[in-house]
């Protein structure tokens, strides 16, 4: 199957009380791996990544694994751009064959940040991919980028409602009180908010910095109007542990496909765990 605009999915999320779960990946194994689960499961996923995982392998590889992935199992993928604040590349991804975009422009003035995401609008709408945007701003790390608390701000309905009808997005990332990378404290998440945001935007709604946040309080901001469930650094620290074990109990073995393969492994259980948590399991026969 070609890799698919996510759009329909998400809107049929939005009306039901499951979510697309979407995760990053940085390897070839790791896409495999998001691939192998998903067509075990039958669940739709999106794969996605941020620029720094194509500045490391480059948009031809990440499209190439990702579209043989959908091929190989014949089951709807879709590949996301995730956080990007640089036109170009975005408008590269799209060239190269990605079906849905981020563009951050949360850092910037209003005026300029609706400028960047309605151009990227433009071109995206007329080559049917799909455009997330982000109002509001999400704390914590991802890539280079870092929001400290003083930086963080949380989504008001208002700006919400006028931000995705200033610039068409098709989706939007709310902050919520999530946070990118390592919660130091149990997150908690402003549920009354997002039902206030909900009721005001007629987009499906993406929560970020899904990882670590206690599952109960995942399915409830599913239930309340989440659609796109980001995940990251539940995938990064399991694949980077389980491959440090294996160096630990085997110092003098030095085959990638050995170590390579337990990082897989230890990604696949925890795949499992948030296709689960999402509600989509066989979704694909329903
Ligand atoms: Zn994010």
């Amino acid at each position: 199957m070609p890799l698919i605009n996510p759009l329909d999915l998400l809107k049929e999320a939005s009306k039901n009380d499951f979510a697309i779960p979407a995760f990053n990946v940085h390897t070839m194994e790791m896409i495999q791996a998001v691939a192998e689960k998903a067509a075990e499961m039958r669940a739709p996923v999106i794969i996605q990544t941020t620029p720094g995982t194509l500045r490391h392998a480059g948009i031809a590889y990440i499209v190439s694994n990702v579209k043989t992935a959908a091929e190989k199992y014949n089951i709807p993928i879709a590949l996301h751009l995730d956080h990007c604040s640089d036109y170009n590349i975005v408008i590269k991804c799209i060239r190269g064959g990605y079906t849905s975009v981020m563009v951050d422009g949360s850092m910037l003035p209003y005026q300029e940040n609706v400028k960047l995401v309605k151009d990227v609008v433009k071109v995206a709408k007329a080559a049917d991919i799909a455009v997330e945007g982000e109002i509001g701003r999400i704390g914590g790390t991802e890539d280079n980028i870092s929001v400290d608390n003083k930086k963080e701000n949380l989504t008001t309905p208002k700006e919400a409602k006028k931000f995705t009808r200033d610039t068409g997005i098709n989706s939007l990332a709310v902050a919520i009180g999530t946070a990118h990378g390592v919660y130091k404290g149990e997150p908690k998440l402003d549920f009354k908010r997002l039902i206030e945001i909900k009721n005001e935007v007629n987009v499906p709604l993406v929560l970020h910095g899904a990882s670590g946040v206690p599952e109960e309080s995942v399915k409830k901001a599913i239930e309340k109007g989440m659609t796109k469930i980001n995940i990251a650094t539940d995938l990064k620290i399991p694949m980077t542990e389980a491959i440090k074990k294996y160096f630990k109990e085997n110092p003098k073995l030095n085959d990638p496909r050995k170590y390579l393969g337990e990082g897989k492994k230890a990604v696949k259980q925890v795949l499992e765990e948030k296709i689960k948590l999402c509600g989509v399991v066989g979704l694909l026969d329903r």
